[in-house]
Parts: structure tokens; C-alpha cells; sequence
């Protein structure tokens, strides 16, 4: 593992970028952003092996930004699935239709188009190692994570790290879809995750399941909330993160629209289009 120097709220200590297998056919997972020294270190790995696949775990710059550039030095194809618009859900996608006020894209690397397009339940394979590709939408609706057969890891990406929940920012962040990720890691082998940023998670799946409780809890607030009255997303962030500094609030602002367009699909609120931070949602009768 390689951390990229770009530490911030928003990224903790770095990207992680992953190199696996050795010798002849290694594999990099998460190239990272376009920094001159991460970049080199990985451009210097040509002198000992043979790099032959570029894996992106979703589009977001932090992650793919020096994926084709990467790419281009070593003559190696990149693999994403890279398109978060295509993966989005229909009532996202109508959502989305209907209002182009409801923000998002943070960081979203919009010139990201993978050579190869995988959409989860492909097998990835080199000397020693095996990937399947899982499509695990939340975080970002092109996400993707990778199990490594031979020792039951997974590079969970930003789905699933150990310093925090992640940032589900709508239109490509999906509540919905974030909770049927989480489901579909319940029901598989790993116990050990390696992710986007931060350290390595053990006992993962007990850990999958508080984040799922996490959330869930912040809905019951959201919704509790909602039954003294009328309000917008920003409203209840500033209700819900009260003690954190003024960025973590804009980015819980945007869990918590995140939320209520989860709640809105399944009907258990309603609200006054077009969807903004400033929308105000209340409970159906
Ligand atoms: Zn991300």
C-alpha cells in the first residue's frame, strides 16, 4: 500500500493506492490523485515489476485522476465500471430529471472513461491472485469492490473505512443503494477489508453491520425530527451535527438529503420540488 499526500477532512490520511502481486503481473488498485511523488512512486515500480492492470474503484478524483496517465506510461488497461450516471436508480434518475438543484458531484473525476468497462461479477486473475468484482453502489453509483480470493480481502474502496462512515452525496450517492451494499457484504466471506483511505479493518463484518445500524439511527432521528414540522436537509444537519465544525456540517447536510430522497422513495415523506438543500420535506400523512 502507497498513501497519497493529499490528506484532508474529506480524505483522512491519503488515498490508498494498492499494488498486488509481484514480479511479472502485478496489479494497482486506486492509481490516486495526479501528485508528482505518488505518481512517481508508482511510475519507479517499472524498474522491478511488471504492472498490468489499473483497477479504479470509483470515479471520484482522489482515486482514478492519474488512472489514464498511468495507464499511458506502462501500456496496461484500466478497468472501472465509470459510469456513475448510467448506475444511478430510476428514481434518481427522474429525481435528477426533474431538479438540477439538488448539488452533488463533489470531487466527481468527469473526464474518467476506463478502457475496459467491468460492472461487478467479473474474475479478474494474474500469478497469484484472483479478484471478483462486486458492484457496491452508495458512496457513488459506479462504486465497485474487489475481493481477493486467495486470502478473503476485500478492497472496499470508499464503502467501507474505519475512520468514518462515508459521504453519500445525491444524485450519486444513493441511501437506498448504499443499504443493499452493505446487505450484499453481510452476505459474503471477508472478514479483512483494505480501504480508499485509513487503515485496515478486521472483524469487518461486524463492522458492516454498525454502520447499517448507524444509519439507520440517523434516519429514526431525521424522521423524528420531521414529525415536529417542515424543514430543509441543511436544518437538520445543523440539528444532527451541532458540535462539528462548519465543513463536516455541509458535508452531513448532504447524508441527510441523502436520507430524505431515500425517505421520499419509499413514501414516508413528502416535499416541495424542486429537491435543494433548502427543499422543505415533511412526513405523509
Ligand atoms: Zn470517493
Amino acid at each position: 500500500m502507497l498513501t497519497a499526500p493529499n490528506p484532508s477532512p474529506m480524505t483522512y490520511s491519503g488515498t490508498n493506492t494498492y499494488i498486488l502481486g509481484s514480479g511479472s503481473d502485478i496489479c494497482i488498485i486506486d492509481p490516486g490523485p495526479n501528485d508528482e511523488n505518488h505518481y512517481g512512486k508508482l511510475q519507479s515500480l517499472s524498474k522491478v515489476e511488471r504492472p498490468c492492470y489499473i483497477l479504479v474503484t470509483h470515479s471520484h478524483l482522489d482515486h482514478s485522476e492519474s488512472a489514464k496517465r498511468l495507464s499511458e506510461e506502462f501500456s496496461i488497461p484500466v478497468l472501472a465500471h465509470g459510469d456513475p450516471i448510467g448506475a444511478r436508480s430510476r428514481f434518481m434518475k427522474e429525481i435528477v430529471g426533474n431538479s438540477e438543484k439538488v448539488g452533488g458531484f463533489e470531487g466527481l473525476d468527469q473526464n474518467f472513461f476506463p478502457d475496459e468497462c467491468i460492472l461487478g461479477g467479473e474474475t479478474i486473475t494474474g500469478n497469484g491472485w484472483t479478484l471478483e468484482v462486486l458492484h457496491a453502489p452508495g458512496h457513488l453509483s459506479d462504486h465497485l469492490c474487489f475481493s481477493y480470493k486467495e486470502q478473503e480481502i476485500l478492497f472496499s474502496g470508499d464503502l467501507v473505512m474505519g475512520w468514518t462512515s462515508t459521504l453519500i452525496s445525491p444524485p450519486d450517492g444513493d441511501v437506498g443503494h448504499y443499504y443493499d451494499s452493505l446487505d450484499k457484504l453481510l452476505n459474503r466471506p471477508e472478514e479483512i477489508y483494505l480501504p480508499g483511505h485509513g487503515g485496515k479493518i478486521t472483524s469487518a463484518r461486524g463492522y458492516v453491520a454498525k454502520l447499517k445500524q448507524h444509519r439507520l439511527e440517523r434516519e429514526s432521528q431525521i424522521l423524528k425530527i420531521l414529525s415536529k414540522g417542515e424543514t430543509s436537509s441543511s436544518q437538520i444537519a445543523r440539528k444532527v451535527y451541532k458540535e462539528l465544525p462548519e465543513s463536516i456540517i455541509i458535508a452531513g447536510a448532504r447524508n441527510v438529503l441523502a436520507h430524505l430522497i431515500n425517505l421520499l422513495e419509499r413514501n414516508l415523506v413528502i416535499c416541495n420540488y424542486p429537491i435543494s438543500s433548502e427543499a422543505l420535506f415533511r412526513l405523509s400523512e
